[in-house]
């Protein structure tokens, strides 16, 4: 939880996101129209997108389908009634003069999003309900000097409006909240997730309140495009709050704009009620009806999502929780440390992908998906190193070789001659060239001083380029030096 300290005492943060996530569907939520990312302007707009009179709107089965799979993924009630409502507005780029949604009666009622937190607090953040409503056009106000064009190509474009309860505290957990959130669409195939393309942005809505008192007046920061704003913003819009109430002030419900240069926000309109958008049925649509029945099949086909995967994970392989969680954020990743622990030692596995691939990945700023060592590859790698081919310490540099040249383990180690020796003489050698080359630090070794234990093998492992057998040599070490 996050307070902030007044002069007046302490502040405690409440937030609400209204996640708006592009249904991933080749069609319009009421139209044929293609839905493409970064088509020409204008060329995915059917006369029902442009509101050409007397078009009538048909509703799209697929990103019916994709709500219901939606909200099973967020443990939700479905619906089987639902009603499209028209939402009344004027913008410029909303040519029906008014945005098909669902109001009283969405398709999706009460779920639940659990947030595991780092250091271990799980978080529950209750979902209000999803409901179904196209997007707008865009204008483009960078076109023409003194002119904005409009491109329609979103209109008519499927969302899910995702809305969470105020249950979140700060902005860490609104930052993991998104991320899970996020995560759970992917998982589910129901949206691409990706923020830099406008698939996933949020309403923020903050307040401030004194800790266990009711909630204070919000303020809502519009159309947030990326984790890290969302955060700023509320990191902002918090502080901004408690100066005017600890000046005695109130804060007025309003509608705010995020500035990511800044990093502050600014008043955009005052608030409008839900009953300034005349909202009323769309007379164009019949109610949604769904059967039990095809919510059933829906279910049947929903995968394993990362909370059930993470339990799994730690029950079956023994992981710690942690790891489980990184590796369960992702799909794609998950299922690659599966191939990897497949038949091999699944802890060993995990520490790879975890530490080693994961944070090499990261380094070079690619996904899971665009990773020069496959599971296989990987897998690879671990054989030899639980047969004792290679010691942990090779293992380490060949990973790296992989990573950057894409060439298998086994390869790099028969160019590289990277074998480990378990031949006994040779190590025994290398030992004795070692303890001649120290006998002040033998004879302080055994006059007690047994941290030089340490010593003597590092000597020997480097004399050997790394490749003696550790275990040997610790064996060998001890006889010699008398233990
Ligand atoms: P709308 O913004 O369309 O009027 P709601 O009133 O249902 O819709 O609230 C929208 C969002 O605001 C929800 O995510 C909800 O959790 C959040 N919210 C409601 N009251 C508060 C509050 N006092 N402080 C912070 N967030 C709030
Ligand atoms: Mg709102």
């Amino acid at each position: 939880m996050a307070t902030i300290q007044g002069a007046t005492g302490e502040w405690e943060m409440v937030i609400g996101l209204e996640v708006h996530a592009q249904v991933t569907s080749e069609a319009k939520l009421f139209s044929g129209a293609a839905t493409a990312f970064g088509a020409e302007p204008n060329t995915q707009v059917s006369l029902v997108d442009a509101a050409m009179p007397g078009m009538l709107p048909v509703i799209n089965e697929q990103a019916v389908a994709q709500a219901v799979r939606t909200g099973l993924g967020l443990k939700a009630k479905i619906n089987l009634t639902s009603v499209f409502d028209r939402k009344n507005y004027f913008y410029p780029d909303l040519p029906q003069g008014y945005q098909i949604s669902q109001f009283t009666q969405p398709i999706v009622g009460k779920g639940v999003v659990t947030l595991d937190m780092p250091g271990g607090e799980r978080r529950e953040i209750g979902i209000t309900r999803l409901h179904l409503e196209q997007d707008a056009g865009k204008s483009l106000h960078d076109q023409h000097p003194t002119q904005t064009y409009v491109d329609l190509n979103r209109s008519g474009i499927a969302l899910m409006e995702i809305v969470s309860d105020p249950d979140i505290r700060s902005p860490e957990e609104a930052g993991v909240y998104l991320r899970k959130l996020r995560a759970i669409l992917r998982y589910l195939g129901t949206c691409d997730g990706n923020m830099d393309e406008g698939s996933m942005r949020a309403d923020v809505n903050v307040s401030m309140r004194r800790p266990g008192e009711d909630y204070g007046t919000r303020c809502e920061i519009k159309n947030v495009n990326s984790v890290r704003f969302v955060q700023q913003a509320i990191e902002y819009e918090a502080q901004r709050q408690v100066d005017i109430l600890e000046d005695g002030g109130t804060i007025v419900q309003e509608t705010r704009l995020f500035d990511s240069n800044k990093g502050t926000t600014r008043t955009m309109r005052t608030k409008e009620d839900s009953h300034d958008y005349r909202y009323f049925p769309d007379p164009d649509l019949l109610p949604l009806t769904l059967t039990q029945d095809y919510v059933d099949e829906i279910a049947k086909s929903l995968p394993e999502l990362p909370d059930e995967k993470k339990a799994r994970f730690v029950s079956e392989f023994s992981l710690p929780e942690d790891d489980a969680g990184v590796l369960v954020a992702e799909r794609e990743r998950a299922e690659y440390f599966e191939a990897v622990a497949q038949g091999r030692n699944a802890k060993l596995a995990a520490n790879w992908v975890v530490r080693d691939l994961v944070g090499a990945l990261n380094k070079a700023g690619r996904g899971i998906s665009e990773t020069p060592v496959s599971a296989e590859a990987l897998g690879g790698l671990l054989d030899l190193l639980s047969d004792d081919t290679i010691s942990g310490r090779i293992a380490k540099d060949v990973f790296e070789e992989m990573f950057a040249t894409g060439k298998v383990a086994a390869e790099i180690v028969e160019e590289k001659g990277l074998k480990q020796v378990t031949d006994t003489g040779a190590i025994e050698s290398v030992i004795d060239e070692v303890l001649d080359e120290n006998t002040g630090k033998v004879a302080e070794y055994k006059d007690g001083k047994e941290k030089l234990f340490g010593f003597f093998v590092g000597q020997v492992m480097k004399k050997s380029g790394g490749k003696a057998n550790p275990k040997i040599v610790n064996e060998i070490l001890r006889g010699k030096l008398g233990d």
